[in-house]
């Protein structure tokens, strides 16, 4: 899953966040309290710790459980985006809420940013709980272990299926999916790779056990969405069950093609996207190019939102994606996704810059008729 608009966006306002983060407490939360002004100073460590291009050792934050069952133990980290931490996309950071328990003390912390008017936007607010050992050491205790403690588990070959009690395992659409995952591996000459794979209802609930109270992907219609990590192989779905396909394929092929623009669409390409396969928002696609024929894709980069359904850019990649591989083969798709950028991917097609709307209205309109 990408948030291009959201993205940029953020980047935009972020790129001036190096330095040293400023906290703000929100009125009622009491400091003063010894064991909740000690979690709070562990936490405001850890958050500067996160550096403009480095991320903190784990280990010095995170029980030793964790740093050997993940490689990045925080899944709020990547939770927004998967090529960003979150931490470091806010400039007003306000500690919320501090909770003591008898197991560990729950902060909650408000991330934001402000324009030049001075309007607060909110980007998500956290869950963090921080726990202290016989030797009074602190340490983050895992929001995924606390929010799933009662969830259900089921191992088929090489996924590990975590879900809550309310649902009900579907054999069929495992098998399903384990059978695109043979034949992915067929393809690529690939071995097996363990996935761990979180699904529930509806994507709020998998924000939800991640840590988020809120992030900026909640709300609005509910509509099937997933993310993976591919540190840890991990895979959050939400709304389509036990075959999420496409973000396994993420999992299995992002680590070949680290810097290749075209990974969103080969994942679509393989697996649809929101449930729905390339054909699908291809035609979708093709109806609103023809509604808008002004609509210039020469100047490519522009068009990044059509609507809330279809992303326009990773359709097009999965279209690039699936021409190459079946007129010219695997080989010839490897060499398209070792372009570093969409000039380098136009230039490999041999399509020059002032032919790329021609080239792809083509190619669209061909496709779906
Ligand atoms: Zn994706």
């Amino acid at each position: 899953m990408k948030f291009y608009k959201i993205f940029v966006i953020i980047l935009i306002l972020t790129n001036s966040l190096l330095g040293k983060k400023s906290f703000y407490i929100n009125n009622g939360v009491d400091t003063l309290d010894l064991e909740s002004k000690n979690a709070l100073i562990f936490l405001e460590n850890y958050f500067n710790d996160f550096k403009s291009d480095t991320l903190p050792k784990f280990q010095n934050y995170w029980s030793k459980i964790d740093c050997n069952k993940y490689k990045i133990p925080d899944q709020l980290v990547y939770g927004i985006s998967s090529d960003y931490p979150t931490y470091n996309m806010s400039d007003k950071i306000t500690i919320l809420y501090i909770k003591p328990t008898k197991d560990f003390i729950q902060i909650k912390t408000h991330f934001a940013w402000i324009d030049t008017l001075e309007t607060i936007s909110t980007l998500c607010i956290t869950n963090h709980y921080i726990r202290k050992d016989n030797e009074g050491n602190l340490s983050f205790v895992n929001p995924i272990d606390i929010n799933t403690r009662n969830w259900k588990k089921k191992t088929l070959r090489n996924i590990e299926f975590h879900f809550p009690n309310n649902l009900k395992f579907n054999i069929k659409n495992a098998n399903k999916l384990i059978l695109n995952i043979k034949k992915l591996e067929k393809e690529w000459s690939l071995s097996p790779i363990q996935i761990k794979y979180f699904y529930t209802n509806t994507n709020e609930e998998l924000q939800k056990i991640r840590g988020f109270d809120y992030s900026l992907m909640m709300g609005n219609r509910e509509k099937p969405s997933g993310i993976s990590d591919d540190k840890d192989n991990i895979v959050y779905c939400g709304g389509l069950g036990e075959n999420y396909f496409h973000e396994v394929v993420h999992i299995y092929l992002n680590k070949l093609l680290p810097n290749s623009p075209l990974r969103e669409g080969l994942a679509m390409y393989y697996g649809g996207s929101m449930g729905m396969d390339l054909k699908w928002h291809l035609k979708r696609l093709n109806s609103y190019l023809e509604k808008n024929e002004n609509l210039n894709l020469n100047e490519f980069e522009k068009f990044y939102y059509m609507d809330n359904f279809t992303n326009p850019k990773s359709t097009i990649f999965g279209l690039l994606c699936k021409m190459q591989i079946e007129k010219k083969g695997l080989i010839s798709l490897k060499e398209l996704m070792n372009q570093n950028s969409i000039e380098e991917v136009f230039k490999f097609l041999n399509v020059e810059s002032k032919d790329i709307n021609k080239y792809l209205r083509k190619l669209i309109n061909n496709e779906v008729e």
